[in-house]
């Protein structure tokens, strides 16, 4: 896909890329898949937290200076749709180890691909939240879709999106709704095979993560 879009942003970074590839390989074992997912997502959510409010804040040095620093003041939320969207927590509260989770399940059905909820926790969303939502294999954007409708109306401050493989027709499907929600990712494949799966892909995210294939 010839990526034109300014608010989709394919993150590239040599950690990124090799990450990628032992994420790909069928042969990679469920500790190294974790190491490298946890390592994958929190390069991509340094990227997609660039932009967030700044705060000045003073703090006296051990050398007894006193010095305008800055902090994250934003309001962030991480919202995994469950079950995969969750093995990008990990790494992602590294970083933001204040945010606010809510958890989303979304069931899919196998024919039609459409979503439907069985569960639904979300913290209060306000007009000064920012909503990042984790989603490793954004597929046919069904799940993302469903979400997206429920909290736009909301009106948190921004809303983004964080996968780590994106397919042109989930990348699509959302573009058509949501023209201005920011998406990150580590790539974006070819297409969906007929299964729905994202080809080249790496398989079920959440089986290789959770150690359920
Ligand atoms: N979910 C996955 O885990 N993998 C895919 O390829 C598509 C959806």
């Amino acid at each position: 896909m010839n990526n034109q879009d300014k608010n989709i942003q394919v993150v590239s970074h040599p950690f990124i890329i090799d990450d990628l590839s032992h994420l790909r390989d069928e042969k990679t074992e469920i500790a190294s898949f974790r190491r490298h997912s946890d390592q994958i997502c929190q390069l991509l959510f340094t990227e997609a937290i660039r932009g967030l409010e700044m705060t000045d804040f003073l703090v006296t040095t051990p050398v007894n200076i006193e010095t305008k620093t800055q902090r994250l003041s934003d309001e962030v939320i991480v919202i995994p749709i469950l079950r995969a969207g969750l093995a990008m927590l990990f790494g992602a509260l590294q970083l933001l180890p204040k945010s606010k989770v809510g958890f989303v399940g979304l069931q899919r059905d196998e024919k039609t691909a459409i979503a439907s909820e069985y569960y639904w926790k979300l913290p209060p969303i306000r007009e000064n939240s920012v909503v990042i939502i984790t989603d490793p294999m954004l597929a046919t954007g069904g799940s993302l879709i469903h979400l997206l409708k429920k909290i736009a109306p909301l009106k948190p401050k921004e809303i983004r999106i964080v996968c780590v493989i994106a397919a042109p027709e989930g990348l699509a499907a959302i573009r058509q709704e949501f023209p201005e929600i920011k998406i990150f990712t580590a790539s974006i494949d070819e297409k969906l095979n007929e299964k729905k799966y994202i080809v080249p892909g790496l398989g079920d995210y959440g089986d290789r993560y959770f150690g359920t294939v």
